[in-house]
């Protein structure tokens, strides 16, 4: 059974996010866990959760993936930033407790001239500081695309970041096809060779969600944009192979490609349709 789903507005409330992914047949989806650009998130709506969580149970979503705002950057070369993103983190693990058990993805960040090395360390330190044993939330680190300064380009960085936590148990990582292609790995020519190196240098045990989205760019190119499935330089041959990967086809997929609704419903039925059981 193919896990997919796609990034859903969460202005509505979690309840509304779990039909919208059930009338485009998905199973899962991703949502911001507050404005994209920052910003302060609304209360809670407690019962709102729960009905939510009982709709997951019902139709049997695996998991869901709250994604944290772009703007938090814990490894920013500014202090203010950095105090920025330790408030936004925090906030939101408490916010994740009414949703128990799933997933909190985050952009590692941008180092800002510091270097990649002192960014590892900060990004760990943070991780140190708010995850507690207690915690039902998986937090995961994204590839990125390398960006300027983007911190978690090459699994190496994100393995360094790894290494640095103490509850390992708590920690995975979240693969976007387009920012590991733009960061230079070649899932087109050799997708078994990305996976060998992902799995020797991170570990796939680590790995908990695939965010699947093509590329406007070429392999290599460090630009981050993303493309609708089948219309950009990755193509649909490669992204059905990742989907069906013996070691991938497990993972919730989630698309973030430029689409409405619609469009996501069509890439949806499109994936499920190449996807052998
Ligand atoms: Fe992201
Ligand atoms: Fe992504
Ligand atoms: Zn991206």
């Amino acid at each position: 059974m193919l896990h997919i789903g796609c990034h859903l507005s969460s202005s509505d409330g979690f309840l509304a996010m779990g039909n919208t992914a059930l009338s485009i047949e998905a199973d899962t989806f991703q949502f911001f866990t507050r404005n994209p650009r920052g910003s302060k998130a609304k209360a809670i709506d407690e019962e709102d959760a729960k009905a939510l969580m009982e709709l997951m149970k019902v139709h049997r979503f695996p998991v869901i993936l709250a994604h944290a705002p772009y703007t938090l950057n814990p490894c920013s070369a500014t202090e203010k930033t950095r105090e920025f993103a330790r408030l936004t983190m925090e906030d939101d693990l408490k916010r994740m407790k009414f949703t128990p058990g799933q997933l909190y993805n985050f952009h590692p960040g941008s180092h800002t001239g510091q270097g990649a090395e002192k960014g590892i360390e900060e990004i760990a330190a943070l991780l140190n500081e708010l995850l507690k044993p207690e915690q039902t939330t998986t937090v995961l680190l994204e590839t990125m695309a390398g960006k300027g300064s983007e911190v978690g380009r090459t699994f190496e960085e994100l393995a360094a970041i790894l290494k640095k936590v103490k509850l390992q148990e708590k920690m995975g990582v979240c693969l976007d096809t387009c920012h590991i292609w733009d960061g230079g790995y070649d899932i087109v020519n050799d997708l078994e060779g990305v996976v060998e190196q992902f799995d020797r240098i991170i570990g796939l045990d680590r790995l908990k969600a695939i965010h699947l989205n093509d590329s406007l760019n070429g392999c290599g190119s460090h630009k981050d944009r993303h493309a609708c499935i089948g219309a950009g330089k990755i193509g649909l041959e490669a992204l059905t192979g990742v989907i069906n990967h013996p070691r991938l086809k497990h993972l919730p997929f989630f698309l973030e490609t430029p689409n409405d609704l619609e469009g996501y419903k069509k890439e949806i039925a499109l994936l499920r349709g190449r996807y052998t059981e």
